[in-house]
């Protein structure tokens, strides 16, 4: 009996999958794990075909099942070890399946989404009705007017509706009085074409001008043929003169496909060629004796900033290449797949996929799809391309594995390092995980043995680290009496750059001009309308900004609670450095790098660019300017507000600040002239700073980790963050007390539970937030927990989209 039935995820944010039918002309193809079409609540939706069966379920018997309407790909777009690892995402996080498989899927570029309206009997009897009648107001003349257009044998598209009077907002409103009747389509995109040059040999010997022979000279030297747009760019003509050439015979042009644009920092980019030192060398044999042994293995990397980890990526690489095998490289922004991606591209050239977020969908696809059909062998992307559908997988590196942003913060909450470990023993990989400051639950794992410990305790050609000087600001505030952006002590630094022509970099971890906006009369901040939060000011745009829920209001010139006229701004941030460094050295060229200065990848590359070839003196910057990058001219790296991090109630506050401040004493001094940092702290013997100071890891996490085991924290425990959300208070309220009689059993079976409290974010987005968090020595109690509340949820009609469950939380804030 060949299967009729078939169990479909779809992207809705439930707990089960569906099922559909089979029609006859399916029948026998082999469906897991391939992209369906099918009907949903009135609306054709995307989802993934899981298993087959030749049985109805049960309990639905009774209903209609719908079948499938159609099969999307002719390839399954998820290979059996990826469909395994979703299955698993969706356990252990407790996530919902159908949207795990969501982002493990392809943007849905094929297909776009929309309405259509076609005529009911009771529209057709209304519209008879109208006309018979030889009265008719305005209204009604309307309508009659309107509901004639629909009475056709097709249905009526909502985009040919939209120019029509009274748009789709008319077309609705007979809809709703059910005399037309309203269905969701979807429907197939063309590929978006673009026009290709190339010089036509034929017509060699016709005279030239300059233009023309410009275009030439591009189109004959090693280039080939060229999108017309880049063409015009590059040969500096317009698209009228190149069209022109094509009347001449000069020119071929043609359409195809629009593929994804070209890196321009690829161009003209030759790799350095550095001989692997001794312990480069060790670290990569080891790696190599992993992947010939050909079973699963989990490494650390844990190699001082500097200290060439990227070679070590590059051989691993190499070697499982070698092997005939695939391997990913996931970095922790976006920001880094273009430094590493183009590193990863100029030694192993077209077999390169770079993946992540940032990149327009149909790009995104087309990368995606050249992965799945084998085209390119080695992937390099941020958190997601955990999931880039390669096969015969035999390395996974996870580069700065200690990121917070390889946590996604929304459904599904995976961490993208664990589940690359994850993957890797599903496949019989190799993970290497790479870090000159590994999480306390990785660096935990190698001590344990679970994970193998690789060291590079040099930095390459012995280079010294940079030395860091820490600046008390209590000690300058008695010195100078008087507070300012900077402290005097950066200050000086800064200048004694300027002087010797080297360069600096600030940075300091809070964008906008000033934190917040206080009421010196009542004490009062003023506060985002939908967020528990102070908005921060932002000078060039004029306005107070939420950065939580993007709602902006110029800053009020009297308090919002007290009338007062005394508002004060309070706090540093980024942009109010920039000005005061401005100030300070009117001479320099100074910069500044943060998600208000840089929007596009472009923009990135060109502030990047401008500093590496010493066109900027001085880059001030969030923590976008701490990671991964290698200045060579860089001596001074001033950290403002070095302790911002450890004023805040998280777990990870000491973590973080040690990583941020270890990170960044990294930029300094990389190239061969030797570099300083400054932190500027109120907390100057603050076991972070201390031991960030002296570059010294095992000594912070020894002393991180005798904190995080006496007060029951990860790694020693595991922990789950529950947040119950609602607009109405009363509702929140009301399901957290439910809730904390559900648990309340479980404190004698090993889980610690404490709340409900409202959460650090008390209020966001207008929404109302409690929490519990929950411990317990033993994973497997808190799983089963987890996974009785949800059921519990379900009996109690709490809403799904109500709680919010992370498991391995980076922060409870
Ligand atoms: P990190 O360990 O901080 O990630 P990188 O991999 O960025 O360090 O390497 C730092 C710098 O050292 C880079 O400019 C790289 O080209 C250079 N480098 C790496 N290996 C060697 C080597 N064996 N000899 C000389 N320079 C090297
Ligand atoms: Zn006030
Ligand atoms: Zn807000």
């Amino acid at each position: 009996m060949p299967p009729r039935y078939c169990e479909v995820a779809l992207p809705v944010p439930l707990r089960s999958t569906f099922t559909y039918a089979l029609p006859a002309g399916l029948n026998g193809a082999d469906l897991v794990g391939r992209r369906v079409v099918v009907p949903f609540r009135n609306r054709a939706m995307i989802g993934l075909a899981l298993a087959e069966s030749d049985r109805a379920p049960g309990s639905s018997a009774k209903l209609r099942i719908k079948e499938i309407t159609e099969l999307m790909d002719p390839l399954p777009a998820l290979p059996g070890k990826l469909i395994e690892l979703g299955q698993w995402i969706s356990q252990y996080y407790l996530a919902p399946i159908g949207e795990t498989f969501r982002s493990m899927l392809p943007p849905e570029i094929e297909l776009r989404h929309g309405r259509e309206y076609s005529l009911t009997d009771s529209g057709r009897a209304y519209l008879s009705e109208l006309a018979a009648g030889d009265e008719r107001t305005d209204a009604e003349a309307a309508e009659m007017e309107l509901l004639r257009r629909f009475d056709t044998d097709e249905p009526v598209a909502s985009t040919s509706v939209r120019p029509w009077p009274g748009g789709e907002a008319a077309a609705e409103k007979l809809a709703r009085r059910g005399y037309l009747a309203a269905r969701e389509v979807l429907h197939k995109r063309r590929a978006r074409m673009q026009k290709i040059v190339a010089w036509n040999a034929a017509n060699e010997n016709s005279p030239a001008d300059e233009a023309q022979q410009r275009i030439r000279e591009i189109l004959t030297a090693t280039r080939g043929p060229l999108p017309l747009a880049l063409l015009a760019e590059k040969a500096n003509v317009s698209r009228a003169t190149i069209q022109r050439l094509e009347k001449k015979g000069r020119l071929l042009i043609w359409e195809e496909p629009i593929t994804a644009e070209e890196d321009p920092w690829d161009t003209d980019f030759t790799p350095p060629t550095n001989v692997l030192n001794t312990e480069q060398r060790g670290a990569l044999e080891q790696i190599a004796c992993w992947l010939v042994a050909g079973k699963f293995t989990a490494g650390l990397l844990h190699g001082v900033t500097g200290s060439g980890k990227t070679e070590v990526y590059l051989g691993a690489i190499e070697a499982v290449l070698a092997r005939r095998k695939t391997a990913l490289v996931l970095v922790p922004e976006i920001a880094l797949t273009l430094w590493v991606g183009r590193l990863v591209r100029a030694r192993f050239g077209e077999g390169v996929a770079v993946l992540h977020s940032g990149l327009p969908d149909i790009e995104r696809a087309r990368e995606w799809w050249r992965v799945r059909r084998g085209e390119a062998r080695v992937v390099v992307g941020t958190r997601s391309a955990v999931f880039a559908p390669v096969e015969n997988l035999g390395l996974v590196i996870v580069d700065e594995e200690q990121e917070t942003s390889y946590k996604q913060e929304e459904t599904p909450r995976y961490n993208g390092r664990d589940t690359a470990v994850y993957r890797a023993r599903l496949e019989g990989a190799v993970a290497l995980l790479g870090s000159a400051t590994p999480s306390l639950e990785t660096y935990h794992n190698a001590r344990a043995g679970k994970y193998q410990l690789l060291e590079l305790k040099a930095r390459v050609e012995n280079r010294p680290l940079a030395e860091v000087r820490i600046v008390d600001l209590r000690e300058e505030f008695r010195r100078e009496h008087r507070a300012t952006p900077i402290s005097e002590s950066l200050r000086s630094a800064i200048a004694r750059r300027l002087e010797e022509g080297t360069q600096a970099m600030v940075l300091i971890n809070r964008r906008g001009y000033s934190w917040s906006l206080l009421c010196r009369s009542c004490g009062a901040f003023v506060q985002c309308e939908n967020c528990s939060i102070a908005l921060t000011y932002h000078k060039n745009r004029g306005r107070l900004v939420c950065h939580y829920c993007g709602y902006s209001i110029s800053p009020p010139k009297q308090c919002p609670k007290c009338r007062s006229e005394f508002m004060y701004y309070v706090g540093e941030g980024a942009e109010r450095i920039e000005e005061y460094l401005k100030e300070k050295f009117p001479e320099a060229r100074i910069a500044r790098l943060d998600r208000d200065t840089v929007r596009t990848k472009r923009e990135y590359q060109r502030v990047l660019g401008a500093f590496a070839n010493g066109k900027i003196n001085v880059l001030v910057g969030t923590q976008m300017v701490a990671k991964g990058h290698d200045f060579q001219r860089v001596t001074l790296v001033g950290v403002a507000g070095g302790d911002l991090a450890l004023g805040r109630p998280d777990f990870r506050a000491a973590e973080r600040t040690f990583q941020l401040l270890t990170q960044v004493a990294g930029r300094a001094g990389r190239g061969a002239l030797s570099g300083e940092v400054l932190v500027e702290t109120y907390y100057p013997a603050h076991y972070a700073i201390q031991h960030a100071a002296q570059q010294d890891y095992v000594s912070f996490y020894e002393k991180e980790a005798h904190f995080r085991r006496m007060l029951h924290y990860p790694p020693f425990t595991a922990l789950a963050n529950l947040i119950v959300r609602d607009r109405k208070i009363e509702n929140a309220i009301r399901w957290s007390r439910l809730l904390a009689k559900y648990f309340a059993p479980f404190e004698n079976r090993g889980v610690k539970i404490l709340g409900p409290a409202a959460a650090p974010l008390s209020k966001l987005r207008r929404e109302y937030r409690f929490q519990f968090v929950l411990k317990s020595p033993q994973r497997s109690a808190l799983s089963s927990v987890l996974t009785g509340c949800l059921d519990f949820c379900a009996k109690n009609q709490i809403p799904e989209t109500a709680v919010i469950l992370d498991v391995d939380p980076t922060s409870l804030a």
